[in-house]
C-alpha cells in the first residue's frame, strides 16, 4: 500500500483503481513523492469514490471555483484590540512579532500556558491553515497541530500534495485556553492582532479555517461550519480568500464527516489552482 493510500485510508477515503489498469504490483505500490505527483492527479475525482450522503447529510458542495459566494463583513461580532496596539503591531517584522508573542501577557490566557505557540511552516506559503488555539500537547511542544489531530491534519495535507513545511499553520490565540475551553471574544481580539500581522506578512493566496473559532475570527460572523463550507469567503483586511472546514479533532470524534473535509480540501485545491 502506498503512503498516499495509507493517508487516504486514515481519512476514511476509498480509492478506486480501474479494472483495466495494467500496472504490475510493483508499479502500483511504487512510492511517488508529492513533488513528482501533480496536484491535479491527487485531486482527480475520478480516482475517488466518496461515500453516498445520508438522507440527513448536507448537500455536496460544488468543488468548482465558480460561482464564488463571498461573505458580507459583519464587524459587530468580535471585539477589536485598541487602535494604538494594532498600529504598533502592524509595523513589526516577523522576528519582532515572534519575539513579542513569546513574552506576551496581554490577556488572561498567559497565566495557564507553558509557552506560547506562534505557528509553524513556511512564512512565504501560498496556503495558510488557521486553527483555534493550542491544546495540551501543543502547549507542551510549542507547535500547533501536534498529537492525533495534528497527524490527521498532516495526512489531509499530504493527500493533496502538501507537507507541513510547505504551508503555514497558525492559530487565533497563541496560548492554551484553560481546560480547552473556547477562547473568549476579548482574547480572540487581543491575540488576533498577532494573527492579523502574520497574515499581512505571509500574504497567503488562500486560508483554510479549520473549525468555528478561526472561521468566526477571520470572517467576523458567527455561523455554523455547515453553512460556511463549500464557499469562497473573504478575509476583508487583506482581501484573502478563505475556505472553511471542520477541525481535525472534530473529525476524530466524527469520522463519518471526513468525506466532507475531503470535499473541502478538493475545493481548496481548485481555488489555489486559480492563483
Ligand atoms: Fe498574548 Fe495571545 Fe497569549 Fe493572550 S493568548 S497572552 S494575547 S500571546
Amino acid at each position: 500500500m502506498t503512503l498516499r493510500q495509507q493517508y487516504l485510508d486514515a481519512m476514511g477515503i476509498q480509492q478506486w483503481i480501474p479494472r483495466y489498469a495494467t500496472q504490475t504490483e510493483t508499479e502500483i505500490t511504487e512510492e511517488v513523492s508529492p513533488v513528482e505527483y501533480p496536484v491535479a492527479d491527487v485531486i482527480d475525482t475520478t480516482q475517488m469514490i466518496l461515500p453516498e450522503p445520508s438522507e440527513h447529510a448536507e448537500p455536496m458542495p460544488d468543488v468548482s471555483p465558480e460561482p464564488f459566494m463571498e461573505t458580507p463583513p459583519d464587524n459587530s461580532i468580535i471585539a477589536t484590540a485598541s487602535p494604538e496596539r494594532i498600529q504598533r503591531i502592524a509595523v513589526l517584522d516577523w522576528d519582532a512579532l515572534q519575539s513579542e508573542v513569546k513574552d506576551c501577557t496581554e490577556c488572561e490566557l498567559h497565566q495557564g500556558r507553558t509557552q506560547t505557540v506562534f505557528g509553524v511552516g513556511d512564512p512565504a506559503a501560498k496556503l495558510m491553515i488557521v486553527g483555534e488555539g493550542p491544546g495540551a500537547e501543543e502547549d507542551r511542544q510549542g507547535e500547533p497541530f501536534v498529537g492525533r489531530a495534528g497527524k490527521l491534519l498532516d495526512a489531509m495535507l499530504h493527500a493533496v500534495g502538501f507537507e507541513r513545511e510547505q504551508v503555514y499553520i497558525g492559530n487565533v490565540v497563541k496560548c492554551r485556553p484553560p481546560n480547552n475551553r473556547n477562547p473568549e471574544a476579548v482574547e480572540m481580539a487581543t491575540c488576533g492582532a498577532y494573527l492579523s500581522r502574520q497574515i499581512e506578512i505571509i500574504q497567503p493566496s488562500l486560508m483554510l479555517a479549520v473549525g468555528k473559532i478561526p472561521a468566526t475570527y477571520l470572517l467576523q460572523q458567527d455561523a455554523s461550519i455547515g453553512s460556511l463550507r463549500g464557499k469562497k469567503h473573504m478575509y476583508q483586511p487583506t482581501n484573502t480568500p478563505v475556505v472553511v472546514t471542520y477541525h481535525p479533532a472534530y473529525l476524530l470524534r466524527r469520522p463519518e464527516e471526513k468525506s466532507k473535509s475531503w470535499q473541502d480540501l478538493q475545493f481548496t485545491m481548485k481555488l489555489l489552482e486559480t492563483f
